[in-house]
Parts: C-alpha cells; structure tokens; sequence
C-alpha cells in the first residue's frame, strides 16, 4: 500500500511518499514559495537520498501538487509508474476544533467542519483544505484522510480545557485549551513506551516538543491529560518569536501604552517576542548557543528563560500526573540542544532525575537515546519525532476498515 502524506501552508507543500508493506519512504521533498516568485520544489528519494532542487512556477498548490505528482512519476527519477498506485492521502490538518477527537475520512461534512475551524486557525485550516480540494481536482476517487493536531488533546478533562473567563465564551463561543503537535506528542509518547519495555496504558509521561513552535504535554496511560498551547498555539511555552504565558494585563497596558492596534500587538506578541525578543539577537536557537556561556549576557538570559518556562511545565505536570516515568525530547531543538537539556534538568534530582551529563552531549537529531544514570528514577528520552508517519499510518488504518 502506498499512502502519500501532504502537509500544505500558505506557501509550502511538504510531501512524504509511504510504501507501508515495508515501512519505508519512497520519496519526499518540499515545494515552497507556492504563490509566489522563485518557486522550487525539493526532491529527495527514499528517506536519505541525494537532494535535487527543481526551479519551477508554482502559482497556486494545485499547480505544486501536479508538479510534485509529475517528479514522483517521472521515468528516469521517479519512484512509482503512475499515480494508480496510490492508495490514499493522508493530510495534516492543524484545528479540528472539538469536533474530532480522532483522524478521519473526508467527506464533505467534514471538509464544512474544518472550514467551520478556520476562524480558530485562519493561517493554517485554509491552505491545508486547499490541499485536499488540489488532490480532489487531480485524482477525484483516491481517499483522503484528515489528521489533526488538536484530536490527540481532545482527551482532556474540563479542568484541564476551561479557561477562567466567564463560562459564555466555551458554551457560545467554544473558547478553550485545545492544544496543537497533537501528532508529534502522539508519536513520541508510542515510541517511549516502546523503549522503556512497557505499555503506554501503563505510562505517565511528559513529552517536550521544541521546534519553531514549542509545547509540552502531559500523557497518562496514552491520552492527553494537559498541554501548554491553549486556544492558539501562543500559549505556555517561551518559543522562537512567540512570548508563551504572560500576564494578560500587560496586554491591555502595552496597548494603551505604545498605542498598538490590535494587528500590531498580535505581531507584537507572535513575531517579536520569544528568544528573539529577549536576546535581539535571533529566534534560532543555534545562533545564541553558538559560544554559549561566553556569547552575550543577552543570549544567556534569553536561553534561561526559554529554559526555566520548560522546567516549570515539567514540574507543574508532575503534579498533573502524580509522578512520571519518563520525560521525553523531540523536534528541531528537543533533539539537537544538550545545552537546554542540560539548563532545564539542572538540580532535579529531588524528582528521581539524573542527567548523565556525556549521553546527553552525544545525542543529536536523528538519534534515539537515554540520557540519564542507571539509578535515575525517572528517565530522559531524545526521541526524533516523525508526525509524517503517523499520518500515513492512520490513514493506512482508517482507509483498511
Ligand atoms: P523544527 O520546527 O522541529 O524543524 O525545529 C526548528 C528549530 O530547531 C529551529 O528554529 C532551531 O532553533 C532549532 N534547532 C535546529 N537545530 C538545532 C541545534 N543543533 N541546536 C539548537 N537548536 C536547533
């Protein structure tokens, strides 16, 4: 069975080619500048293969998605004969809103239902039903599968979703925690119990997502109890350019204040704030560990915090769980920053964690890995994440039955 996995953003589609009777990837790449001058498409075959970049006009994603069809089918460098041999599309789609707790079949009803989401994602839900209308258009019997961000939360308890505003804006507005990389945390979590040797119905975990975005989660028996994202992906975590938990009065006041109108204090708050706020220095974390203590006070300043914010959401979901038998790290930073491991699992010890400092130097992206003593109580996983693989895994699932 071949299952082809689309991720479209509003100038991006990135594309995974499955073959899932041998768990393998075909082919996968990225098209970018959809819309725009100087597209190209990044073509790679299998997961490790050479990178070709094609320079092509991509006006729209119909257009990328036929582009990305033609090299996928290509004599010379393609990977399948004809398009024939897919079996499905599984597609991210980031807010399902509480209407979908699990991954589902398109139709119609719920191609409305993720339009009726658009207000609560209006930069993501509309570019990711563009392209499930762009495959419509090119393959109109092949199905498609939506899988969401917000489904792996949906399993939280009121308390957990409720905000302390008055009840009016959940019941008539649906305003609540709903979380996002619902996918990744999902995965990491399945692969935890995996490596620990237990199964997940017998886990309390805690799973660290640090990538452009950044969200940790708070995993009982295999669901979703907590999450630091909320309505939007801004909340909790201090990220690249996003602020994360703040006071909500310094909202208001900074308006006032500098005069800001609504668009401005949302770039404000999305754009400029974060490690690159702190630091005016840059939002990649590389740049400021890049000479990391000796950099600047700046830099150092804007790693503690981005830091401590972690290690605050790691005790408080502690609590949340009465206990865990694992922390885990994933995505661009998760995988790759010994030195934020390292900050956020500082002094620790009194919660049965102990870093062992060398393992955690040695493990980079791509690499699996336990980083902390053998008498540590509570373990520290680096767990490359592969949302990819989840979507085409339910999709497989959904389309079998
Ligand atoms: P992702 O969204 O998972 O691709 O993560 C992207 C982020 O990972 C970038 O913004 C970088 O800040 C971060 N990142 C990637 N490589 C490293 C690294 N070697 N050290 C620290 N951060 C990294």
């Amino acid at each position: 069975m071949k299952i082809l996995v689309l991720n479209c953003g509003s100038s991006s589609i990135k594309y995974q080619l499955f073959d899932m009777q041998s768990n393998s990837v075909l082919a996968k790449g990225l098209a970018q500048r959809v819309g725009q001058t100087g597209s190209t498409i990044d073509f790679r075959k299998g997961n490790d293969g050479k990178k070709d970049v094609y320079t092509m006009d991509i006006p729209d994603h119909k257009v990328g998605i036929q582009k990305i069809f033609d090299l996928l089918t290509d004599k010379q460098t393609g990977v399948v004969k004809s398009l024939s041999e897919l079996d499905a599309v599984g597609h991210r789609i980031v807010h399902g809103g509480d209407k979908f707790a699990h991954s589902v079949l398109i139709t119609e009803e719920v191609k409305n239902a993720i339009k009726d989401c658009i207000h609560f994602a209006p930069l993501h839900n509309p570019p990711n039903l563009k392209g499930v209308e762009a495959i419509e258009a090119i393959m109109p019997d092949i199905r498609q599968v939506a899988v969401f961000d917000t489904s792996f939360h949906q399993t939280m308890a009121p308390e957990a979703y409720i905000y302390g505003i008055p009840y009016r804006f959940y019941r008539d507005k649906k305003i609540r925690r709903y979380g996002f990389h619902g996918t990744s945390h999902r995965y990491v979590a399945r692969r935890a119990a995996e490596l620990l040797g237990k199964a997940l119905e017998e886990c309390k975990l805690i799973t660290v997502h640090l990538g452009n975005g950044c969200s940790v989660c708070a995993v009982d028996k295999g669901k979703s109890v907590d999450t630091s994202m909320g309505h939007t992906p801004l909340e909790g975590l201090v990220m690249g350019t996003r602020c994360g938990d703040m006071d909500p009065a310094l909202i208001l006041h900074l308006m006032k204040d500098e005069n800001l109108s609504v668009a401005e204090m949302d770039n404000l708050l999305n754009k400029s704030s974060g490690v690159l706020g702190i630091s005016e220095i840059s939002s990649d974390l590389r740049d400021l560990e890049e000479g990391w203590p000796n950099k600047s006070e700046k830099a150092n300043l804007a790693l503690d915090v981005y830091s401590h914010r972690i290690k605050k959401y790691i005790g408080a979901y502690m609590a949340v769980l009465n206990g865990c038998d694992a922390i885990i790290w994933t995505a661009g930073v998760g995988e790759n920053s010994p030195i934020v491991r390292s900050i956020v699992h500082k002094n620790m010890d009194w919660f049965g964690i102990k870093l062992d400092l060398d393992k955690n130097e040695v493990t980079w992206r791509g690499a699996e890995g336990d980083i902390t003593t053998p008498d540590s109580k509570v373990k520290v996983l680096v767990i490359p994440t592969n949302e990819e693989l989840i979507i085409a895994q339910d999709t497989m699932e959904i389309i079998s039955n």
